[in-house]
């Protein structure tokens, strides 16, 4: 590391748990982020400031006007641009030295199993159950670690399925697929802008901890917020034996 990147990340390599090493396992990782919306801008402006090496953000959308009042990634200017494009832009000025792969696409399950296979850790900053699916399906099969996020009105999750561990559950043990499965949108319901904030930052915060290999993480439990009456709560999850997904 130049004195440059010491200087950058001293707030990190003076925390014992991170150091020169961690912040070293930072620069070397490589993080997957689906959705730039809502829950990915403060997800990726979190990971990239705090010099994961590699960013792979996916989103077809464009960003516009009614994104602003939550989407802190994108400016005013940027209503019109492709958000991966507004993204990689914003991501540059905060942090240049870390890589961003941008992707214009709604990936469907081929090519998620490709793009997750080359990533060490996954954020679900999506808003739709069949990407959620999807994108659970490809880390049961490739192992690996998926911190998922959801956000709606005044209330939000966060949970961990770290499926490199053969106790943990996986997103389809929590919420099985069926035809009820239906996607509440933010364009009808509505949501509170900093409860994005919070449920995104909380998703750095367990990917970061999961690529250095340290603390507690969310797996095994999910962490629910009430942010009108300012309420917080974790309840334990278990593994459904009979899940079709990650059943072995
Ligand atoms: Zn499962």
């Amino acid at each position: 590391m130049n004195d440059q990147q010491l200087l950058r990340y001293s707030r990190h390599i003076l925390l014992p748990e991170i150091g020169i090493e961690g912040q070293e396992k930072l620069h070397g990782s490589h993080a997957l982020i689906i959705g730039a919306g809502g829950l990915g801008s403060p997800a990726a402006l979190f990971l990239a400031a705090s010099g994961v090496g590699t960013l792979t953000l996916c989103d077809n959308d464009t960003v516009d006007l009614t994104n602003l009042q939550r989407q802190i990634m994108h400016r005013t200017a940027s209503i019109g641009m492709n958000k991966v494009d507004s993204a990689r832009a914003a991501l540059a000025e905060i942090n240049p030295e870390v890589h961003v792969n941008n992707l214009k696409e709604r990936v469907e399950s081929a090519r998620m199993h490709e793009l997750v296979a080359q990533a060490d850790v996954i954020l679900d900053c999506s808003d739709n159950f069949a990407t959620r699916y999807a994108l659970n399906r490809a880390c049961v099969q490739l192992k690996k670690p998926l911190v998922s996020g959801a956000a709606i009105r005044f209330t939000g999750q966060v949970s961990v399925f770290d499926l490199r561990e053969e106790s943990s559950p996986c997103y389809h043990c929590l919420y099985p697929e069926n035809a009820e499965s239906e996607d509440t949108r933010c364009a009808e319901m509505g949501v509170f802008a900093p409860l994005v904030g919070i449920i995104g930052s909380l998703q750095a915060a367990e990917a970061l901890k999961l690529l250095l290999g340290i603390g507690t993480t969310l797996c095994g439990r999910l962490l629910l917020m009430d942010a009108l009456h300012s309420g917080l709560r974790t309840i334990k999850l278990s593994r459904d034996v009979n899940c079709p997904v990650c059943k072995s």
